[in-house]
């Protein structure tokens, strides 16, 4: 019997892991793959049986997307020798596959095989490996933490783009026709057009529509007209793909404005160097407040590395990708990668070749850019560490902090988390002594916190007036009349969140996901927020006709309704992923409101996330309790990060700022923390609530779902799980806490039912290896259509 030391000896050895559960066919596969597939290749393997003479032969450790478990070693047939490496694809046969297999290789040996014939490696894919051997454990680690096929976490970490050779894109580049040389013709040209022509003309090169408009400081409507007039030819070429890098000058001043550190920052660089310059693994949390110059800290410790040679990875929320972001790292180092999500796979080949060449020394982006292949990689910044997006929930479902914190492990580098809120799991490390804590407890400048004053919603008498409080109005109005703005935050979007018969009672549904559709003004239709299910809204109740359906609850469209009514004259942006769903559209309303003007930005949580504009001088929650009341431990912990994360947002000037926040809830600790600006005070607190059930991060949480079409087999199924998990847990006398098989809050997802069962025990090696053993032998019956998914430290337990 394995022995709970053992389990622990696994976390710190990626390697004999990955070999360990070889024998344990784990059955957590990729949800879209084909399920009927799977238990056939368990079946047919091993490979015949053949016994040898002792020969001394080359082999190579092969793991499969297709293939839960591995790796299998192979034999590397003499004449490919000198090219299989780890961190490379090879073809290999499989089971009774007719076709070989795309696999990747992690490990090569020359051995002395004695017994059983390995079965040949066919060919090589790769010319080089596309991952060196740090990369290649982190796989390891991440498929056995994750419970994930070590071949899908190798397609999540190298692009497609670069699995597929891919690697140029078509560019249109504008030159100058030959009659534009006449200078009657370009003088008889409007203004603009004769201007950005005749720059044309004077660089005398091909250029892109995004470099002309850029250099020639001119929108593209002069280029359009000038095109139709045939004044300038456009060219069509293959080129390999990348974004033009052209000097931006979007963000003003403050791009290039480099900052005389406060003391408190002095401080919190010389301790990140220390540890930069310890070479040594080690995790920092640099917990400051809103406006506390976080990203400074960050900027002068990347200088650091940079100097000796080496390169960072910073990692932020998709979301504050902004071009003030880019902006800023761009200014201040030379070779800078900025990933995100709407790039081609092209690009992303491109960019993942430059950083693997070494000529990159930044490379700022989403959590995936915590893969990216720096050859001498000297430090990794997380910044907003506290943030949701963090967490992949496809699979593998990998948290980006937990992952960067293995990798800065086996490279032995310091891992920089960042937050004005740092999640309960970052403060507990550093009350443990697992993390460094460094404290910016004062905004740059000396500016004073905004005050914040709760509206107590239950007391209000004037309800009949809609969202905006009177109180709030007042702010308001003040705020215009003081030439400031107004952010406002309102956490869903939509016009109303419930359609319901008065008469009856009826809520519109979703069929699939038996949740209430929520009503959006815009072509009036009603759309169910998880599977998008969309309806015309009905005009009349679906259930007894009755004709005056009403519209209840509250959301961004609704509320946008409200203020244009209030305020008419005053410029309003609504930013929601409904507003925001065309590239672009985010960096256009953040540039009309820093220009100011738009004077009243409204939203979801995307506005409460690393906006810096002095100018506003007023924030309002519209509804604090939002998140507060979900069944999940982690509600108090997100409203407090939500509310405190959105009151950043105003008093970054010289001008102040004040903060409203109306809620139900006045007396939650949560929301009376977040109203002090005490994080100290909310994380004592919460970690006593936590404590009393174990939970993260006293405690592991993994959760399984189960999910299938018809309701009474999907929860046999699941009954079936519950029994095996208990098996394992008895038979590995560890110490879980098995709850479920339970529907969960969101019981139908998509014309699937649900049920979850939830894991919880001091120890995550514990935790996983009974999850392990406990899903070993179970398939699921491939005619009932069910499936599970395996997500270990869940951040949603809808
Ligand atoms: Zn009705
Ligand atoms: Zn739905």
């Amino acid at each position: 019997m394995l022995t709970i030391s053992d389990l622990l000896a696994y976390d710190t050895s990626p390697f004999s892991i990955a070999h360990a559960a070889a024998d344990m066919p784990a059955a957590d596969m990729n949800e879209a793959k084909n399920e009927d597939e799977q238990p056939k290749l368990f079946e047919t393997e091993p490979p015949p049986w053949e016994l040898v003479d002792a020969e001394e032969i080359m082999s190579a450790s092969i793991v499969f997307a297709e293939a839960p478990h591995g790796p299998f070693d192979y034999k590397v047939p003499g004449p490919l020798r000198e090219h299989v490496q780890a961190g490379m694809r090879v073809h290999v046969p499989l089971g009774k596959r007719k076709q070989p297999l795309t696999g990747w290789c992690v490990e090569t040996k020359v051995q002395t095989l004695r017994g059983p014939a390995l079965r040949d490696v066919i060919d090589v894919v790769d010319s080089e490996p596309l991952c060196d051997a740090q990369l290649v454990q982190l796989v390891l680690w991440i498929s056995h933490y994750y419970q994930t096929p070590a071949g899908v976490v190798f397609d999540t970490l190298v692009p497609s783009g670069v699995r597929a050779g891919a690697g140029t894109r078509e560019q249109k580049l504008f030159t100058a026709d030959p009659q534009s040389l006449d200078d009657r013709i370009v003088d008889a040209l409007p203004p603009k057009q004769r201007s950005a022509l005749r720059f044309l003309i004077a660089a005398a090169k091909p250029m892109t529509l995004a470099q002309w408009t850029v250099e020639a400081e001119c929108t593209e409507s002069p280029i359009r007209q000038l095109h139709r007039k045939g004044l300038v030819r456009i060219q069509t070429r293959r080129v390999m793909s990348h974004e033009t890098h052209v000097a931006r000058r979007i963000g003003g001043d403050e791009s290039v404005k480099i900052e005389t550190l406060s003391d408190e920052q002095t401080v919190a660089l010389a301790s990140v160097v220390a540890a930069i310059d310890s070479g040594k693994a080690k995790t920092l949390l640099l917990h400051g407040v809103t406006g506390s110059g976080k990203t400074e800290v960050y900027i002068r410790a990347i200088q650091h590395v940079v100097r000796f040679g080496r390169s960072a990875i910073v990692l932020v929320p998709e979301i504050s990708l902004t071009p003030q972001t880019r902006a800023r790292f761009e200014c201040r180092f030379e070779g800078v990668a900025v990933l995100h999500s709407q790039m081609s796979p092209s690009e992303r080949h491109f960019q993942w070749q430059r950083i693997r060449s070494g000529e990159v020394q930044v490379v700022v982006g989403p959590r995936s850019a915590v893969f990216a292949p720096l050859p001498r990689l000297g430090l990794i910044v997380i910044d907003e560490e506290h943030d949701g997006s963090f967490k992949q929930d496809t699979q593998p479902r990998y948290h980006a902090r937990r992952v960067a914190h293995r990798r800065a492990n086996l490279a032995g580098i310091p891992l920089l988390l960042g937050s004005a809120t740092p999640s309960m799991e970052s403060w507990h490390a550093t009350r443990t002594g697992h993390a460094e804590l460094i404290r910016m407890d004062h905004r740059i400048a000396n500016r004073p916190m905004p005050n914040v004053q709760l509206v107590d919603l239950r007391q209000r008498d004037d309800r009949s007036r809609g969202a905006i409080s009177r109180p709030l109005a007042t702010a308001i109005t003040q705020t215009l009349r003081d030439d400031g703005q107004v952010i406002l935050l309102l956490n869903r979007r939509g016009f109303a969140t419930t359609i319901q018969c008065p008469a009856c009672g009826h809520v519109v549904a979703c069929p699939e996901c038996d949740l209430p559709l929520t009503h959006h003004r815009d072509g009036s239709k009603a759309l169910c927020h998880y599977c998008d299910y969309t309806i015309a809204t009905p005009p009349w109740c679906p259930a007894c006709r009755f004709d005056g359906i009403r519209y209840g609850g509250l959301g961004t469209q609704r509320l946008e309704v409200e203020v244009k009514a209030r305020f008419p004259e005053t410029e309003i942006a609504r930013m929601d992923s409904d507003t925001m769903r065309r590239p672009g559209s985010h960096q256009k309303v953040l540039s009309a409101f820093r220009s100011g003007e738009i004077r009243i930005l409204l939203g979801t949580q995307m506005i409460a996330k690393g906006l810096d504009f002095p100018n506003v001088l007023l924030v309002g929650v519209i509804n604090a309790d939002s998140a507060l009341h979900f069944p999940d431990f982690r509600a108090a912990e997100r409203t407090f990060q939500l509310v405190t994360q959105v009151a950043g947002r105003t008093g970054r000037g010289d001008r102040g700022g004040q903060v409203i926040v109306q809620t139900f809830s006045p007396d939650h600790p949560a929301i009376i923390a977040a109203s002090h600006h005490d994080f100290v005070g909310f994380a004592d607190g919460e970690m006593i609530q936590r404590r009393k059930f174990n939970y993260p991060p006293l405690g592991s949480v993994a959760r399984i779902i189960i999910r299938g079409p018809v309701e009474e087999t999907t929860e046999a199924f699941a009954i079936k799980m519950m029994d095996s998990l208990e098996a394992a847990r008895a038979k590995l006398g560890a110490e879980v806490r098995l709850l479920g098989p339970a529907p969960p809050p969101i019981a139908k997802l998509r014309g699937k039912f649900r049920f979850h069962i939830l894991l919880q025990s001091t120890s995550n090696a514990v935790l996983g290896e009974t999850i392990r053993r406990g899903t070993a032998t179970l398939t699921t019956p491939a005619k009932d259509e069910i499936q599970y998914v395996i997500d270990i430290d869940p951040m949603d337990m809808l």
